[in-house]
């Protein structure tokens, strides 16, 4: 069997790490088994669905690498093959006109309240042999209602829950068409994973609730529903659901924040399984370890802590000039332009970042004017300091450009002075680079322009 998985996003909202974590499994279970990864935007909710939403959720997914094989897929442009569909159901007798008024239906909900019973619809326009409906009323355009099995339980073995029983009896008769003849939500899902050939449905555990409606949908079609795996939802730093409401973040604002997409994927991994103990991991093995049976079955907090450190691990282990790639773009955007030092600028200051930003701060002030830090500057750059500062300069201006003359450059002018390393190569620090808390200063000299020291230095 080829193994075929969907993400199935509404973008009625800018989508967040809660939801693309739901677009990460399906995806990574396609990658993993070879099989195939579809996106369907389902976008029925005229009112709250917009373009921009999806936008960032298509640009979020190219960031994060996590390619579809087929789609995008919108919902509202199958409304036809959904009508056609409906038609088939008609035919089958698998559905039924019900003309009960808003008014009948809050009425029966009230009774049912006021009994202690759970609402639900009463079955009064269902058609049974040797039954009478009641007269049809004049100018009233009936809802569809799926004929739901009576009696028997749906039940399915679910990949993160287990196997979940529900009996027929708890389900009422769900609206799938409206008076205007569009087909509601459960019933377009149920037709798209048919016609896409769904093999498993990976979602929010939010779905729970509609997966016995639509297994029962998936029936009276004549087919065999797919196999499901409800996510736990995932939680923010306060413990609630995750949601743009309570301040969720789109996905590409971790872009415009410096994260690697690497470094994402593999946080967004852990945040609802796991192999083992494993923290830190490469895409490819993220790939190689993936499979259904180790879904975390509770729900996952959202620590950007956490998210950070796992960004700076991944920020060390990457590849200078694959690294510089990102600087570059993030100096762009400040409209600074880099040069061929990129790459080692990145190498030396890695470490001390945890983000492609907080590189790129330090990248800065090699490529574009610094001020540096007042407190820093009052606490040593010294009139006790400033001769031997002049001097260097002066040193250097006659130095060969690499890393043992600068060093030589910086001792003689120690020595000549009587000064102690930390004692010149702070002031420098905070002259050249801004900072006294720098890397290694022959190391930083090196990478910078001669002429931009000297400029610097001058203005001790
Ligand atoms: N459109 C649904 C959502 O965004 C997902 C439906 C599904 O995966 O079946 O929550």
């Amino acid at each position: 069997m080829t193994i075929r998985t969907r993400f199935a996003p509404s973008p009625t909202g800018f989508i967040h790490l809660g939801n693309i974590r739901s677009a990460l499994y399906p995806w990574a279970f396609a990658r993993a088994t070879g099989g195939s990864f579809i996106l369907r935007i389902e976008d029925t909710d005229l009112e709250r669905s917009s373009q921009a939403a999806v936008d960032v959720i298509i640009e979020g997914m190219k960031w994060l690498g996590l390619d579809h094989d087929e789609g995008p897929f919108y919902q509202m442009q199958r409304m036809d093959r959904y009508k056609a569909v409906l038609a088939e159901m008609v035919a089958g007798g698998h559905v039924y006109p019900c003309y009960m008024s808003m008014a009948e239906l809050d009425a029966l909900r009230e009774r049912q309240m006021a009994a202690k019973e759970k609402p639900r619809y009463d079955g009064t326009w269902r058609p049974e042999p040797g039954k009478v409906l009641p007269p049809v009323p004049e100018g009233v355009k009936p809802v569809l209602r799926f004929k739901n099995p009576q009696g028997g339980v749906v039940a399915w073995d679910d990949k993160v829950k287990g196997l979940i029983e529900i009996r027929n009896d708890e389900l009422d008769d769900l609206v799938i068409a409206r008076p205007d003849g569009t087909p509601t939500y459960n019933f377009c899902v149920v037709v798209d994973d048919i016609d896409m050939a769904i093999t498993h449905v990976i979602r929010g555990d939010d779905h729970v609730n509609n997966t016995p409606r639509q297994i029962n949908i998936f029936r009276a079609l004549g087919q065999e529903p797919p196999v499901y795996a409800h996510l736990p939802t995932v939680l923010n730093e306060q413990g609630e659901k995750m949601s743009k409401r309570n301040g969720a973040k789109p996905v590409t604002q971790y872009r415009d924040e410096g994260y690697l997409p690497d470094a994402m994927v593999n946080y967004l991994a852990r945040l609802g399984w796991s192999h083992g103990d494993d923290e830190i991991f490469s895409r490819a093995q993220f790939l190689e370890w993936f499979n259904l049976d180790h879904l975390g079955r509770s729900a996952a907090q959202f620590d950007e802590a956490k998210l950070r450190w796992v960004n700076a691990q991944h920020l060390k282990a990457m590849d200078d000039t694959a690294l510089s790639v990102l600087v570059e773009q993030q100096l762009a955007q400040r409209g600074i332009t880099a040069d061929e030092r990129l790459p080692r600028i990145c190498a030396l200051f890695k470490d001390r970042c945890d983000t492609t930003v907080a590189l790129a701060n330090w990248a800065a002030a090699f490529y574009a004017d610094i001020t540096p830090n007042a407190e820093e500057h009052a606490q040593h750059v010294t009139d006790a300091v400033r001769p031997a500062i002049a001097a260097l300069a002066e040193r250097l201006s006659a130095c060969t450009w690499d890393k043992a003359s600068i060093s030589a450059a910086l001792k003689d002018v120690l020595a000549a002075h009587g000064l102690k390393m930390p004692q010149l190569a702070m002031p420098v620090r905070v002259l050249v680079m801004g900072t006294a808390q720098t890397p290694s200063l022959d190391a930083v000299l090196e990478l910078q322009k001669p002429q931009t020291i000297f400029d610097r230095l001058k203005n001790a």
